[in-house]
């Protein structure tokens, strides 16, 4: 059986270019390039609530540190290093090899070096941190947004849920729309070149990972101002307008999650500058509403008629009823 020494030395120590010190001190050492501080965040995969038991190991480590890097896009950050406190009911190699293929699959992809972590015996837990580098003046906060400002999304939100409705038999798809759903939900991208374009055009920035109506509804409480959005322009996958159910397609769109899209606001003087980087960067992004001077942290969905819509969820609360 591997030992604890034997597992973080053959599974978690990686040589480091950009790190003064890695994985094997009592700390690792690093500095921030000049110009720049430290972007820091972590999440965590909790057996049971985030991930179900027998997830594929090398979809997990893909999804540990796509969260996160998905939280230094929403800040425009750029990816530098991460951390990995990983707890585990057994010493499981097999598992251990495909969990740290997905992960340092998906580190290479952003130049994240895995610099520390601790590794202990418990039920199934991921606990990632990222540490990415951003110059002070040009982070994506989510308390810029301002009155006349325009609402922007990346990609669409939705598909993620739905592949979740689809395993919980709320609804069939077929066999593409299912994979390209599952496909969301298990390996999301974070939109790290998108946030790094944004910087000095976006005047606020989050990602949407609790839902649509409920993140919007971050930048709205934090910036002090109101938010309306057009449910019809709203942008929908293939899957999700083939959905026959349109109550599930509508709490999909707005408040399903895990979608690690980003919304931003931009004030319209911007909007060809924004329509640039779309299209040289390769990102689909779509003006879906406005912010307004109304009650703070107020989020509003109108339908195509003009009128204000009844949302039954805003997205997902840990300790909410
Ligand atoms: P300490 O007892 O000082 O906390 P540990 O024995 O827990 O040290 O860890 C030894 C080294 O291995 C440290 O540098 C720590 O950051 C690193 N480490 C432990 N677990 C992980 C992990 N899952 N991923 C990356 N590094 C890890
Ligand atoms: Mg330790």
């Amino acid at each position: 059986m591997a030992s604890e020494f034997d597992i973080i030395r053959r599974y978690f120590t990686r040589p480091v270019k950009r790190a003064l010190l890695g994985v094997g001190d009592d700390c690792a050492l690093i500095s921030p390039a000049t110009g720049m501080v430290f972007a820091v965040s972590t999440d965590m995969l909790v057996e049971g609530r985030h991930f179900l038991a027998g997830a594929d190991a090398a979809r997990l480590g893909h999804k540990a540190l796509a969260v996160n890097l998905s939280d230094l896009a929403a800040m425009g950050a750029a990816p530098r290093y991460a951390t990995l406190a990983l707890a585990l009911p057994q010493a499981d190699e097999a598992w251990l090899g495909q969990f740290t293929q997905g992960f340092f699959a998906l580190a290479g992809t952003f130049g994240v070096e895995l610099i520390g972590g601790d590794t202990t015996r418990g039920p199934r837990n991921i606990s990632v941190t990222v540490i990415g580098e951003v110059p002070a003046e040009q982070a994506l906060r989510r308390d810029g947004a301002r009155a006349g400002d325009e609402v922007w999304l990346s990609g669409c939100t939705g598909d993620a849920a739905l592949a979740l409705a689809h395993h919980d038999r709320r609804i069939r798809l077929d066999n593409a729309a299912l994979a390209h759903c599952r496909a969301r939900l298990d390996t999301p991208v974070p939109c790290i070149a998108l946030g790094l374009a944004l910087r000095g055009l976006a005047t606020s920035a989050i990602d949407v990972s609790d839902g649509l109506v409920a993140d919007v509804g971050h930048i709205a409480e934090r910036s002090g101002v109101a938010v309306e959005l057009r449910y019809a322009d709203l942008p929908r996958s293939r899957a999700l307008r083939a959905c026959g159910d349109e109550g599930l397609a509508q709490q999909c769109l707005l408040a399903g999650g895990d979608d690690y899209e980003l919304a931003f606001t931009a004030h319209p003087d911007a909007r060809g500058r924004i329509e640039s980087v779309a299209a040289d960067l390769g990102f689909a992004l779509t003006r879906i509403g406005k912010v307004s001077a109304g009650q703070a942290g107020l989020v509003s969905v109108y339908d195509a008629a003009g009128s204000m819509m009844r949302i039954a969820s805003r997205g997902f609360d840990h300790f909410g009823s």
